[in-house]
């Protein structure tokens, strides 16, 4: 890896971060705090911990990972973007990332000016490694893998995956909003062993808390700081936090819908896959999976007037003909069956 001083845009390893009321006044007991011009009555009426200690403590042992190297933000989403304004100058650097893969990618390197190099997976949706490899040139900063990969499910190779972050001297993300539904190794566990690596996590998907927009990155400590001198002060409301805090105390939960999910997995893949108008369903390691139909468009209009929502991402490469179909409750996954089977 560059050395990471040579990675980051100048005016971000240079900039003095917002000081904070809650920043400068931490650790000793206080019970009177008038220093943030806050009204001192109602509930929500505190400025939250502009760092989320608590939470990322509670964190911290599920996710395998030390609470020094989390960064909590605003949805995966925040994360994303930090990754491009701390790293990124527009119009010089440029950013590799597979093809097809999660849209925001690439939405947020047009935001932030940075040119973005798709570079498609091989046709079975595997890593082509080598191709990202030769896409890059001095100015590029970040490669973007995402496994288990949107849209298409898969969890690519680890050697794959281990070549690009041994060989590519920028950092490189490992987006794993879906590792929970995978039975692959996931790669924050292994932030020592990768000083280049980002991992993307999320309570949107396994922890079923898109409405609270929480994301996670994990990596180096010093890679955490520069996400932290960047991020909006109070990035993650106070709200969000309690909410998580609760989340967390109820682990049995998670762990019963990811038991149900994974069995409505083993049984909705074999029985869309026999059905005359699929032509193939691709492997999974997410709670989704890639469908190639006989007619992408048609299917998924009659769907909708039935009001079954599935994605059509038959106009994305490499996924001509498919829709991406989430796994459901069990009532929901046979009402999509059921439909499908009556379509003609
Ligand atoms: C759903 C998803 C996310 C989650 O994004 P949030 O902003 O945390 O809701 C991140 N990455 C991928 C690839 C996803 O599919």
């Amino acid at each position: 890896m560059k050395p990471l001083q040579e990675l980051t845009r100048k005016n971000i390893w240079e900039l003095t971060p917002y000081s904070c009321a809650r920043d400068e006044f931490k650790g000793r007991a206080a019970s009177v705090f008038l220093d943030a011009n806050e009204n001192p009555y109602g509930t929500l009426n505190r400025y939250p911990d502009p760092l989320q200690e608590q939470l990322k403590a509670k964190l911290s042992p599920v996710k395998g990972v030390p609470a020094s190297r989390i960064f909590l933000g605003n949805g995966s989403d925040e994360a994303i973007d930090l990754v491009y304004r701390i790293f990124c100058e527009p119009r010089l650097d440029n950013v590799v990332a597979i093809a097809p893969t999660y849209g925001m990618y690439g939405v947020c390197a047009d935001i932030n000016d940075v040119e973005y190099r798709a570079v498609p997976l091989h046709d079975d949706f595997t890593l082509d490694a080598g191709a990202l490899l030769a896409a890059t040139d001095e100015h590029t900063k970040v490669i973007w893998l995402c496994s288990p990969n949107n849209p298409t499910g898969n969890a690519f190779q680890r050697a794959a995956i281990e070549h690009i972050l041994t060989t590519f001297q920028g950092i490189v993300v490992v987006d794993e909003a879906y590792s929970d539904f995978s039975a692959a190794r996931p790669f924050r566990l292994d932030l020592d062993r990768f000083p280049n690596l980002i991992v993307l996590n999320t309570f949107s998907k396994l922890w079923a808390s898109a409405a609270i927009r929480l994301g996670m990155a994990f990596a180096s400590e010093e890679i955490i700081a520069l996400f932290n001198k960047v991020k909006y002060p109070y990035n993650v409301n106070q709200l969000t936090q309690q909410q998580a805090l609760k989340m967390l105390d109820d682990l049995q939960h998670v762990e019963l819908w990811r038991a149900t999910l994974l069995s409505e997995r083993a049984h909705l893949l074999p029985s869309v896959a026999e059905l005359p108008i699929c032509k193939a369903v691709y492997p999974t390691d997410a709670n989704f999976f890639l469908a190639r139909m006989s007619d992408a468009d048609q299917i998924y209009c009659y769907l909708v007037d039935r009001g079954i929502i599935v994605r059509n991402r038959s106009r994305v490469q490499l996924c001509g003909n498919c829709l991406r179909i989430t796994i459901g409750t069990p009532d929901e996954n046979s009402t999509l069956l059921g439909a499908l089977r009556q379509y003609r």
